[in-house]
């Protein structure tokens, strides 16, 4: 039995989800079978969206299953990763009952879809270290042992941390909870590592090792939804039948689909390029700021800042026009915030609004 199967719900075994219209197989020319208008709005001049988009456009899984390079079996389209993140919930943890275990600080979606699906959320908090931030997988490992979480995520690269975790540790954590859990590697800034191992090939290996990405950062899609879970086919099967009918409108599909030309996907790594070295100076910069007490090193397209005072920080930054993540809810980021890696003229920016709070304080 693989592990998804043993940790599935159990009421769900034998869930076929909703038989929309779209996905009865059978051919014909005359299409009256779900209630789809007879003609085009007057909005939508080239008639793409009179019709029902098919649930899982196979153009579009074909051309994900080839960037990440898995077979389109085991790839699942979702609504941006958050739609995956809540799937795996819904589909892996009993609703009211069930956890998950994360290392805060980090993402929050995973302890939003818990808390609305009733189920508990273990913190394994990372570490600060002299050299980043550490997630405890070992513990992590431990926490769902003991508390027999079915879902353990781990986001890498760490978003607020920045964090890289080592792909040996992660398939190690994967190996350890074999027949037990998930382990969930939200990969949603895997391009801006400085090196990000393909964990694809490793899907093979480990039937419990679910893979996010997301067209959202490096794609510079967020406005289109498109995320993907990769996994095991037996997990991509599951995922769907909890999926809602028609999870991918038919615009942001052929928006997708022209980013994932090859011209697009040139663009998109000249781009995830040139954040990397803007985060390198910006890094460099700030942490020659008066006023700065730390910022981490990150593999992601932000990076998490420690001040002195960060309410004057917030507030100067906000006083130039310049919005940031207040983090100093999230335990250990007390004193920080997240800021995204910019074109050049916003982190300047960002530079000039600080130095002003660093005279001030002269
Ligand atoms: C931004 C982000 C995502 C992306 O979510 P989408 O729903 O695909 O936009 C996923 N995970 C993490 C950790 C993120 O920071």
């Amino acid at each position: 039995m693989s592990t998804a199967e043993r940790v599935l719900r159990s009421d769900l075994r034998d869930f076929s989800g909703y038989v929309s219209a779209a996905r009865q197989a059978v051919h014909g020319e005359t299409w009256l079978n779900a209630n789809e208008a007879a003609t085009a709005s007057l909005a939508d001049a080239d008639e793409r969206c009179r019709r029902y988009p098919p649930p899982q456009p196979a153009a579009l899984v074909g051309a994900l299953a080839a960037l990440y390079g898995v077979q389109p079996a085991q790839l699942l389209a979702t609504r941006g990763s958050d739609e995956g993140i809540d799937l795996l919930l819904r589909a892996f943890c009993p609703p009211g009952a069930g956890a998950i275990v994360i290392a805060p600080p980090v993402f929050g979606m995973y302890a939003v879809c818990a808390r609305l699906h009733g189920s508990r959320v273990i913190e394994v908090p990372a570490r600060r270290g002299r050299s980043g931030w550490h997630s405890d997988l070992h513990a992590m490992a431990q926490a769902a042992r003991d508390t027999g979480a079915s879902l353990v995520f781990v986001c890498n690269p760490g978003n607020p941390t920045g964090e890289c975790i080592d792909t040996d540790a992660i398939t190690a954590l994967a190996h350890s909870l074999q027949g037990q859990a998930l382990v969930v590697l939200d990969a949603a800034y895997a391009e801006f590592a400085d090196a990000f191992p393909d964990m694809a090939p490793l899907l093979d290996a480990h039937d419990n090792l679910v893979i996010l990405r997301t067209l959202s950062k490096a794609h510079a899609l967020a406005g289109a939804r498109i995320g993907s879970v990769l996994a095991d086919p037996g997990i991509v099967r599951i995922l769907q039948r909890c999926q809602v009918p028609y999870p991918l409108p038919a615009p942001a599909v052929s928006l997708a689909l022209d980013a994932l030309q090859p011209a697009a996907l040139a663009a998109t790594r000249a781009r995830a390029a040139d954040c990397k070295m803007q985060r390198s100076r910006m890094l460099e910069a700030l942490t020659a700021q008066p006023g700065v007490a730390r910022v981490w090193p990150s593999q992601g397209n932000f990076l998490l800042v420690e001040f002195e005072q960060p309410q004057a920080a917030f507030d100067a930054l906000l006083a130039a026009g310049v919005v940031v993540r207040d983090m100093r809810s999230q335990p250990g980021c007390e004193r920080a915030l997240r800021i995204s890696i910019g074109r050049r003229t916003d982190n300047a920016r960002v530079l000039a609004a600080l130095a002003t709070l660093a005279e001030r304080a002269a």
